[in-house]
């Protein structure tokens, strides 16, 4: 199994620190607001990763948290008048709807790192003892980038480039730092700010030390695998690698992998813009998995362009191949009854076998999906001959297995019959009158998933089929 590595910059065979066994860390999102459609690609393709090794029979510890304090939290908390972590916990339970609509499994953990304070501050204490990191007087604490040999291997950053191009950047407040490039561990609480105890100040943690702490606590001083999008590389993780190691004296993470960018109708995604789209957006209008099987329909390391006809020929691809599972699924109860032929086991099997070849190649998504197409095809070219029960259960079983690996269920949600529906809106209106807007949402939710659309007016729910 192949995976680039950001790090060397080759692709390099995958050995785990421990065989058989995968600690993979991944950076989640700011909760401060619904997940745009660029944050989905990270959380899709990973969960993609993490169900391949263990299709592979790797036992998988996926850590990947939530950055529950920070700026954009705090500034929505004041406008709203309420505590950060009222904030922070409602996005917290809309990205996990969002989750579980584009079908991505829940990660081994998900640590939050308001509740990781005390590793923080272990962290910090131990990289001061150690010199790789100094207080200065209004109690900030900065990493000594200078002190750390390796400072600059992830991004391949030179540290006397970045310290003349950053000598201007030195902003009112940092003129205690020793080196431009010096990054906060820790910083003093502002007025009305969250805030903890600390031997430096009352305070918080800045962000990279966050994710040094989280994935030490929950995998170990050494993992297998770091991920995130490409924007992460430098500063966050090239500061994640100087913290972990300086801290450790280990290599942190073996294998680095950053996706690239996802871009709205060929320019960078942006809420200026007005080309910015929320994965609640999207729910509107498809079923969750399509946006999950157009993410994958690209290798995670080249950029990709949303747009309407690239969505609308995704929910078409996806739906071929349930169209073909549903065949397949028929021709099981009603085919001959003849046995599998070795030769029909052969033929499955090698689609099994392009599939895998794919995946092993540095998680070649795009050449698996032209593999479960080519399968679609074959069983529809078998089907139209006619099939045994044996062989189309056979087809059919690897077929949902594939799909399975990508997140994609093949069977089709059953259609809600209309008085499910009325009973369904009925139940929303009184979980709002009883202001449980928690669970009135989710069934607004389960309803779009299936196609139906809910119009609030005057005389009533109205509602219709998309
Ligand atoms: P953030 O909440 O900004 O820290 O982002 C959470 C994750 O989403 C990180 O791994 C980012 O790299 C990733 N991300 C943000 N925007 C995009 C985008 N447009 N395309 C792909 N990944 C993105
Ligand atoms: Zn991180």
């Amino acid at each position: 199994m192949k995976i680039y590595n950001t790090l060397t910059r080759k692709k390099e065979e995958f050995v785990p620190i421990e065989p058989g066994k995968v600690r993979m860390y991944v950076c989640g999102p700011t909760v401060y607001n619904l997940i745009h459609i660029g944050n989905a690609r990270p959380m899709i393709f990973f969960d993609t990763v993490r169900r391949y090794f263990e299709h592979r029979n790797y036992q998988v510890n996926y850590v990947s948290n939530f950055t529950d304090v920070d700026d954009k939290i705090i500034k929505k908390a004041q406008e709203e008048g309420v505590d950060a972590s009222v904030i922070s916990q409602r996005y917290i339970a809309e990205c996990k709807k969002d989750m579980e609509g584009m079908n991505i499994l829940p990660a081994t953990t998900h640590p939050l790192a308001t509740q990781e304070i005390d590793g923080m501050i272990q962290m910090i204490s131990q990289l001061i003892e150690k010199g790789y990191a100094y207080v200065v007087e209004d109690g900030t604490v900065y990493f000594r980038v200078r002190k750390f040999a390796g400072y600059g291997k992830l991004s391949g950053k030179n540290l006397d480039d970045l310290r003349s191009g950053n000598r201007s950047l030195l902003v009112t407040g940092e003129e205690q730092k020793e080196d431009p490039m010096d990054f906060v561990l820790w910083k003093p609480k502002k007025e009305g700010e969250p805030y903890w105890e600390s031997p430096w100040c009352q305070g918080r943690p800045g962000w990279h030390i966050e994710c040094s702490v989280m994935s030490k606590k929950y995998l170990g001083e050494q993992i297998d695998i770091h991920g995130g999008g490409e924007d992460l590389v430098f500063p966050h993780h090239e500061n994640e690698i100087a913290q972990s190691e300086a801290a450790s004296g280990k290599e942190f993470a073996h294998y680095w992998m950053h996706n690239a960018f996802l871009n709205i109708d060929n320019k960078k995604m942006s809420k200026s813009l007005g080309n910015f789209f929320t994965v609640r957006d999207i729910s509107e209008k498809y079923d969750l998995q399509v946006l999950r099987f157009f993410m994958l329909s690209a290798h995670y390391r080249s950029p990709l362009n949303f747009s309407g006809d690239l969505m609308e020929a995704a929910k078409n691809g996806l739906e071929r191949i349930r169209n073909g599972a549903e065949r397949l699924r028929e021709a099981a109860k009603s085919g001959a009854g003849e046995p599998m032929t070795e030769e029909q086991k052969a033929a499955a099997d090698a689609f099994v076998d392009k599939f895998d070849a794919a995946m092993d190649d540095d998680f070649n998504t795009a050449d698996a999906i032209a593999a479960v197409f080519e399968l679609v095809k074959y069983a529809n070219t078998q089907a139209a001959e006619g099939l045994s029960r044996a062989f189309a259960s056979y087809l059919s079983q690897i077929l949902t297995e594939l799909c399975g690996i990508l997140g994609i269920e093949t069977e089709k949600q059953e259609e809600l019959l209309d008085a499910e529906i009325e009973a369904l809106i009925e139940e929303r209106q009184a979980a709002r009158k009883a202001k449980d807007f928690a669970r009135a949402d989710a069934i607004r939710n389960q309803l779009a998933a299936q196609g139906i659309l809910l119009e609030d007016t005057r005389e009533g729910v109205k509602w219709k089929r998309a």
